[in-house]
């Protein structure tokens, strides 16, 4: 335990009150995990943790008071303290209506979502852990505090939790558990899209996103419906031995944990059971599948509230990923171009190729991976050589199109354009004198007729 956190701890004994380090510290403590934040449950209200604090010299935060939480801050060590309390009824599958405060350790931890987060700690008395959390987390099970049904049925969001958690620890969910959220999860219609995106962004970073994607399916589902179609979708192809669902949990497991490579790996295959046809030998194919995965994808990611800088990228890493391109300068200038010079969404592109390569069966894999490293080897070499790629980089911009007589609107955007391809296959130099010869002669090409 951290000083600032056993000095929080005797602050509010040395007054009289209990107090316990609770929640995900412990589980990640036993865990040997790194954790972020310490929460301590203690039996003083929450005016009383205030003036405590502020006494002992420690900053303060009205950060939850309705829901009896304080944020107690030492320099730079923040610690939430929350009054030992067990929650109301549950009105709207989210939020408790009230929160009742109550008296034991016990009660409090009874209100918590799994057994392997309702254990509490104390540096004299060590563990406390009345529901096996310890037992669940040496065996990696998610199990809920209580009756699944009802625990789910109070809150939906803990469905997502209990899948989020699975991926991040690598961890499986216990089977009436999982069996309950099945049953639940039509309550997730009601949970804030922005709370259901913080989890899926964390359940798809996780270590074991892939597999949570697959073994979580039936639940997952209620937020991410198109996934459905991917589930048991056999593909008939030599170098595809997995459905199209186990194909994509290869793939993201198989990528760095980017959130937008993930994203765009989640995505990458969705149009392959709308596109698909089978030939007379019975061998699959899913001509234009990029394109429709896009379009599955756009919906998605709209609906998930992306940006529209987000959603954008991870629609070109979809779109992109199937392209072969070889690792030759002039293809990797016109693939950067089409990405519009963004060189990390590059990166990303060749991550998501890998990704998708280790998805497929072994012996198919191995080139397709060395391809994208060379692309990166490449891409490497490009920008250490200087070489334009980007209408930025060009040695002439628009007040020189305009200043040779070009009508401003889009015929100045279209002659940059054309400028960049021809510096990139080789043409032209990038350089001034070149570059205003090249907009002269586009320019009495397009308007010779007049
Ligand atoms: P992490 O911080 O990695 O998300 P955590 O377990 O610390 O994991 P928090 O959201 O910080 O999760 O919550 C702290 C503790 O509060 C949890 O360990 C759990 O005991 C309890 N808790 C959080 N959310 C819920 C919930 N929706 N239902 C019941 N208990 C919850
Ligand atoms: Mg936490």
């Amino acid at each position: 335990l951290p000083r600032y956190a056993e000095d929080a701890l005797r602050i509010l004994e040395g007054a009289g009150h209990e107090a316990w380090v609770v929640g995900g510290f412990v589980r990640d403590a036993i865990m040997r995990r790194p954790c972020a934040d310490i929460d301590i449950a203690s039996s003083a209200p929450w005016q009383e943790v205030q003036r405590l604090f502020e006494d002992a010299g420690w900053r303060t935060r009205e950060t939850g008071c309705k829901h009896g939480t304080i944020t107690v801050i030492r320099e730079h060590d923040a610690i939430e303290v929350t009054t030992f309390r067990c929650d109301g009824a549950y009105l709207d599958a989210r939020h408790p209506d009230e929160v009742t405060f109550v008296r034991s350790i016990e009660e409090d931890l009874a209100r918590r979502d799994f057994t392997m987060n309702a254990l509490a700690y104390h540096p004299e008395r060590g563990l406390l852990d009345p529901y096996g959390g310890l037992g669940d987390i040496e065996a990696g099970t998610i199990r809920t505090v209580g009756e699944a049904d009802k625990r789910f049925s109070e809150d939906a969001l803990r469905m997502l939790r209990g899948c989020r958690f699975a991926s991040e620890l690598d961890f499986s969910i216990e089977p009436e558990t999982f069996a309950a959220m099945v049953r639940n999860k039509g309550l997730l219609g009601r949970i804030a899209v922005e709370r259901v995106r913080a989890e899926l962004d964390r359940l798809l970073v996780g270590p074991a996103a892939g597999r949570v994607l697959v073994d979580a399916c039936d639940a997952i589902a209620a937020v991410l419906p198109e996934v459905v179609a991917m589930k048991g979708f056999e593909q008939h192809t030599p170098y595809h031995i997995y459905d199209v669902l186990e194909h994509t949990a290869r793939a993201i497991d198989g990528t760095a944990p980017r959130l937008r490579v993930r994203w765009a790996t989640l995505l990458h295959d969705m149009g392959k059971p709308a596109t698909f046809f089978r030939d007379e030998n019975g061998r699959g194919h899913f001509y234009g599948h990029p394109a429709v995965s896009v379009a599955i994808g756009r919906g998605l990611l709209e609906r998930m509230l992306f940006s529209s800088a987000d959603r954008d990228r991870i629609l070109a890493l979809v779109r992109w990923h199937d392209d072969v391109v070889p690792p030759t300068p002039r293809s990797v200038k016109r693939l950067l171009r089409r990405l519009d010079g963004d060189v990390e969404l590059f990166c990303d592109l060749c991550e998501l190729k890998r990704g998708d390569a280790r998805g497929q069966a072994p012996e198919f894999s191995a080139e397709r991976i060395a391809l994208a490293d060379a692309l990166e080897a490449t891409l490497a070499d490009v920008l250490a050589s200087d070489e334009a790629f980007s209408l930025k980089q060009l040695a002439v911009g628009g007040s020189d199109v305009l200043a040779a007589g070009i009508p401003q609107g889009p015929a100045v955007g279209s002659v940059l354009e054309d400028a960049l391809q021809a510096v990139i296959d080789g043409e032209v130099a990038n350089d001034r004198d070149a570059l205003l010869d090249f907009v002269h002669r586009w320019r009495d090409q397009a308007y010779s007729h007049k």
